[in-house]
């Protein structure tokens, strides 16, 4: 048909008339939401307290982009010989210019701290402004979709397990205390052993 006069314009007419009569794609966004599923990637959220600062997340980063500082802090706890130490968080952040969404970081974490949003509304005029320190990250906490339901026929969670156990088991009440009257007095207990008789002197 290139070789016809106005060929190439017919041709092109047709491409836009065939256009014209399909549904159209294009979402109206900003207008109109677009409708994502539940489990999109939009941004991680940290859940502080779960966080022991054991540096997976960002040692397996492929992009380098998680930063986190920490201290230690001795914990004294009531019968250990020794007080403990535990790491305490001081900076958690992502830059979300670096970060390619792959996941990995969220799938590492053993303590459960990092969760997947499907908000995405962060764009920024200054790129600068894409590093979220953690109460920016802690703030998307709300907006993470809760787990999906059990699956009924499969084996209940094991912390579901271990709490029906819990509350099965006969609460656990105080022995009675022997009172002055009914029980072995002062009197009855045993004494300290006599010591030993001196050798005779000679
Ligand atoms: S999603 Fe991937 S790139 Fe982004 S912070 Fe996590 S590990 Fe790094
Ligand atoms: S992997 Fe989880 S617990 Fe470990 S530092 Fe990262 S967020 Fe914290």
């Amino acid at each position: 048909m290139s070789g016809v006069p106005g060929g190439g314009l017919a041709k092109g007419l047709a491409v836009t008339l065939k256009t014209m009569t399909k549904r159209a794609h294009t979402h109206q966004y900003p207008d109109v939401e677009p409708d994502l599923p539940p489990r999109s990637r939009g941004v991680i959220a940290l859940l502080e307290e779960n966080c022991t600062v054991c540096m997976l997340c960002a040692r397996e980063c492929p992009d380098w982009c998680i930063y986190i500082d920490s201290h230690k802090e001795e914990v004294v706890v009531p019968g250990a010989a020794r007080p403990r130490q535990r790491n305490v968080l001081d900076r958690f952040a992502i830059d979300y210019s670096l970060c390619m969404y792959c996941g990995i970081c969220v799938e590492v974490c053993p303590f459960d701290a990092l969760y997947w949003s499907p908000e995405f509304e962060y764009a920024e005029y200054d790129l600068r402004d894409l590093l979220h320190e953690k109460d920016r990250l802690g703030e998307w906490m709300p907006t993470v979709p809760a787990p999906p339901a059990h699956d009924p026929n499969g084996e209940p969670a094991k912390e579901e397990t271990t709490a029906a156990k819990k509350a099965a088991a006969p609460a656990r009440t105080a022995a009675p205390r022997p009172g002055p009257t009914s029980g072995p007095g002062p009197a009855s207990r045993p004494g300290p052993a006599a010591p030993p008789a001196a050798p005779p002197a000679e």
